[in-house]
């Protein structure tokens, strides 16, 4: 199976159907069909990890301030308790907590309801442990490698660049510092500079205006963790708006 970095944004993009939801139904329909999905995304932040074991998965609408259509979305998947078991025997780094009560967030859905509007495929979600630096996540994506030989299509949703506080609404281009770093981003997913992709602190100012906080960042690493030699490598909705990159790539045989 191929596995997907989804430069998410807006939660609207969920429902209004714009270049990046079009990007994101265009790229389902050339998939083949999963038999499940797991999903890493910035909104699930956690003090170790954990991972989602409701067979039935609730919809978190977990922003403000947005239409009461974003609210009303319910994307009512399954769970599969079955990834969930295989997931928690994979991964050796660290121990995994079940969590049963756990629904979806909206950087899982909002990219899910374009993707697969039928919800008809399990869903998996693995938190992102903020205790823990880049290297850890990239190494923990390693251990899920197996998964991909399994029918499983592996998500991570984030932003290369997101700078909320900076977002300016009214913006028809981008700052120059996200451009660049978004750029040299994708030189490194291209070239398979890994380790590179792990120090971005290293780009100094405009790592720093680009990732302020590192939740939308660290997704990344998930699917750089799971890239392979023979690995393909295709950019889509590659575009930085005002301080927020969509860019997002597959990795793909
Ligand atoms: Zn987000």
């Amino acid at each position: 199976m191929p596995a997907l970095f989804m430069g998410h944004g807006s939660p609207m993009n969920a429902i209004e159907d714009n270049e990046f939801s079009r990007g994101w139904k265009k790229l389902a329909l050339s998939l083949p069909k999963p038999k499940a999905i797991l999903c890493v995304s910035a909104h699930w932040e956690t003090n170790g990890v954990y991972i989602t074991s409701s067979a039935k998965l609730k919809t978190i609408h977990d922003f403000a301030g947005f239409p009461k259509a974003l609210f009303d979305v319910e994307y009512n998947a399954n769970g599969s308790p079955e990834l969930t078991k295989r997931i928690s025997d994979l991964v050796k780094i660290a121990p995994v907590t079940l969590d049963n009560a756990r629904g979806l967030d909206h950087g899982v859905w909002s990219v899910l309801l374009p993707m697969y509007p039928n919800a008809d495929i399990p869903v998996v979600q693995l938190s992102l442990d903020r205790t823990k630096p880049a290297s850890f996540h990239y190494n923990l994506a390693k251990e899920l490698a197996p998964l991909r030989n399994e029918g499983i299509l592996i998500i991570s949703s984030g932003n290369i660049a997101h700078n909320l506080g900076l977002f300016n609404f009214n913006a028809a281009s981008s700052y120059e510092w996200a451009t660049r770093f978004n750029d040299k981003i994708k030189e490194y997913i291209a070239s398979g500079s890994h380790q590179s992709l792990i120090d971005y602190t290293s780009l100094g100012q405009d790592a720093a205006l680009s990732v302020p906080t590192a939740e939308h960042y660290l997704p990344l690493l998930y699917i750089a963790g799971l890239q392979e030699l023979d690995d393909k490598i295709s950019f889509f909705n590659d575009k930085v708006v005002s301080s927020i990159s969509m860019t997002s790539f597959a990795i793909s045989k």
